[in-house]
């Protein structure tokens, strides 16, 4: 399946010169949003992962249904402020601002393997900093995933030495 087909290329969003990947629409179709998923299954099934993990938000919508089809726990990843309980927290730089991200401190046991998930690969600082977080907390991580790379920005350079599955490349 091509799944390109399904992005969205939003022009200017949100700020000028960014040309924003939309995956709104490939979710909205049923067979597109179950292809990329089956794919990303098979991959968790092939590094024998015990845990996904994604940041807000748009991890969750890639990593929950990864989750549920396998059968196994899912753990968020959010922003400072937004977990109830005990938190590691690492703050980092992205394409256009600066953040913190935080996990639960009993959401991975140490050893546990890990698939980290994302809808897009860009700068690559996002996933740098959740994967401080898996390992702060003594998790292996397994697999990395994302629907898009935006290869121009070399974001695997941040990731090198970490096994990565990206299902479209721009
Ligand atoms: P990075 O940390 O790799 O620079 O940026 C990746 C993060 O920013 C991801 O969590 C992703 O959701 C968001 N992001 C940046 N650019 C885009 C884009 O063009 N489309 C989408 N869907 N997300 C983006």
């Amino acid at each position: 399946m091509d799944l390109k087909k399904y992005v969205t290329i939003v022009p200017d969003w949100p700020k000028p010169g960014i040309n924003f990947k939309d995956i709104t629409t490939l979710m909205d179709n049923g067979e597109a949003y179950k292809y990329a998923t089956d794919q990303i299954v098979d991959y968790a099934r092939e590094k024998e992962i015990d845990l996904i993990v994604g940041p807000e938000a748009r991890g969750f919508i890639i990593g929950c249904p990864v989750a549920y089809s396998l059968g196994i726990g899912f753990a968020p990843v959010r922003k400072e402020g937004k977990l109830p309980r005990e938190t590691i927290k690492v703050s980092y730089g992205l394409e256009y601002g600066k953040d913190v991200l935080t996990i639960h401190k009993d959401a991975i046991k140490p050893g546990q393997r890990v698939l980290i998930t994302d809808d897009l690969l860009a700068t690559g600082g996002t996933i740098e900093a959740t994967i401080k977080l898996v390992e702060g907390l003594g998790g292996i991580v397994a697999g990395i995933a994302f629907l898009i790379e935006l290869t121009y920005l070399d974001g695997r350079k941040k990731l090198e030495g970490y096994d990565i599955l990206t299902l479209m490349r721009y």
